[in-house]
């Protein structure tokens, strides 16, 4: 038992020397979790188009049902070819 009191000490000790992000980062990747990105999150998300309210598939640029730019992306693609023209 006092071996893995010892063993604990260490690990303890550590951890101590870490900043608190490293910590939780540490945690969680022993735990098998990984931490899930905002923008992963966003590409994820099913997108509802602003114009029709269609529920778009997630990643896409454009609404399925009336080709609304769904993305900041795509808006700013469609601004910039309308201002060429
Ligand atoms: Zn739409």
């Amino acid at each position: 038992m006092s071996m893995w009191n010892n063993l604990n000490t260490k690990m303890f000790s550590t951890y101590v020397c870490l900043g608190e992000d490293e910590i939780d980062d540490e945690f969680l990747n022993k735990a098998g979790v990984k931490r899930k990105k905002k923008a992963e999150e966003n590409v994820l998300a099913p997108i509802t188009c602003a114009r029709c309210h269609y529920l778009n598939a997630a990643g896409m640029a454009f609404c399925g049902k009336c080709g609304w730019a769904l993305t900041d992306e795509a808006i700013a693609s469609v601004e910039s070819a309308s201002s060429a023209i």
